[in-house]
C-alpha cells in the first residue's frame, strides 16, 4: 500500500521551504505526496517580498475535495498565514479531516518576514489539543506559552519546562527543536537537542550539530519527515529519532546545492 501524506502549508518559489520541501521530503522518504495550499509567497534565498494568502473557504474546499478521494495516512500542517485560515485548519483537525497532524508552527521566516498575522497566534494555540504533534522551535515555543519570543529557554533546564508547559496548554505531543541554543563559536563537535514530550514525559532526541549558513526550510523539511515516516515506523520517537538523522544529513549536504545568493536550502 502506497503512503499517502498530505501538506496543508505555504508556497516558497524557491524550493526550498513549504511545500515545496514538504513534497521533496515525502518523495525521499518513501511517501506519495498531496499539498494543499494556504498561501503563496513571493520568495527567494534572499527572503520573502509579498505573501498573498488562499481564502480561508478555499482551504476548506481543497481538503475536503481531496479527503472525499484519498484516504491519508498523515498531514503536515505548516504556514497558515492569517487568523481565518487558521481557525479553518484548526476546525479541520477537529473535525478528524486532517489524520496523524504534524503541526509546525510556523511565525517568522528565519530572515525575519512575518509569516503569520498576530492575531493568529490564538487560534494556533487553540489547534494543540486537535493536532497528534507541534514541532515549535525555541523562539515559537515562547510564543505559544503567552511569552515574548527573545524570552525564549536558553538552556537545556528551560526546555525541559517550556515542553512541559506546552503539555499542559493541551499538546498532546511536543516536539521543541533545540536549533535556536547558542552552542558558542567553537568548530569542535556539538550536539543539537530536541526534546520529545508527550505522556510519558519528556526525553532528548539527539544528533550532530551541522555548522552551516544553508538552513532553509530546515523546520519545514524536519516536520514533513515525522508526518512522512510515522505511518511506515512502529510509533511517533521512532518516527522522530530517524527524521532527525535523516534532516541532519540533509543539512550536512545543502551546501553542496549551490542555490540562490542567500542561505540555501537543505538537501531534500
Ligand atoms: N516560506 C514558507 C512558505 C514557509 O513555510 C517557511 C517556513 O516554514 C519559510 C518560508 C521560512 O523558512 P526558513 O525560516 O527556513 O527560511
Amino acid at each position: 500500500m502506497t503512503t499517502v501524506v498530505c501538506t496543508v502549508a505555504g508556497s516558497d518559489p524557491s524550493g526550498g521551504a513549504g511545500i515545496q520541501a514538504d513534497l521533496k521530503t515525502f518523495s525521499a522518504l518513501g511517501a506519495y505526496g498531496c499539498a494543499v495550499l494556504t498561501a503563496l509567497t513571493a520568495q527567494s534565498t534572499q527572503g520573502v517580498t509579498g505573501v498573498h494568502p488562499v481564502p480561508a473557504s478555499f482551504v476548506r474546499e481543497q481538503v475536503e475535495t481531496l479527503v472525499a478521494d484519498v484516504d491519508l495516512a498523515a498531514t503536515k500542517v505548516g504556514m497558515l498565514g492569517t487568523a481565518e485560515v487558521a481557525r479553518e485548519v484548526a476546525d479541520l483537525c477537529r473535525e478528524g479531516a486532517l489524520p496523524r497532524a504534524v503541526l509546525d508552527p510556523v511565525m517568522v521566516s528565519t530572515a525575519g518576514s512575518r509569516l503569520l498575522d498576530d492575531d493568529a497566534v490564538d487560534a494556533v494555540r487553540t489547534m494543540l489539543p486537535h493536532v497528534d504533534v507541534v514541532t515549535p522551535n525555541l523562539p515559537e515555543a515562547a510564543v505559544l506559552l503567552g511569552l515574548d519570543p527573545t524570552d525564549q529557554a536558553r538552556d537545556l533546564e528551560t526546555m525541559h519546562e517550556h515542553a512541559r508547559r506546552l503539555r499542559e496548554l493541551g499538546a498532546r505531543r511536543v516536539l521543541l527543536k533545540g536549533g535556536h541554543l547558542d552552542v558558542g563559536p567553537g568548530t569542535g563537535p556539538a550536539t543539537c537537542v530536541d526534546l520529545w514530550a508527550d505522556e510519558h514525559g519528556v526525553t532528548p532526541v539527539r544528533a550532530a550539530w551541522v555548522r552551516t549558513r544553508d538552513t532553509h526550510g530546515t523546520g519545514c523539511t524536519l516536520s514533513s519527515a515525522v508526518a512522512a515516516l510515522v505511518p511506515q515506523r512502529p510509533g511517533w520517537l521512532a518516527a522522530v529519532g530517524e527524521a532527525k538523522q535523516w534532516l541532519t544529513g540533509a543539512l550536512a549536504h545543502g551546501s553542496d546545492l549551490g542555490v540562490g545568493q542567500g542561505p540555501g536550502p537543505v538537501h531534500h
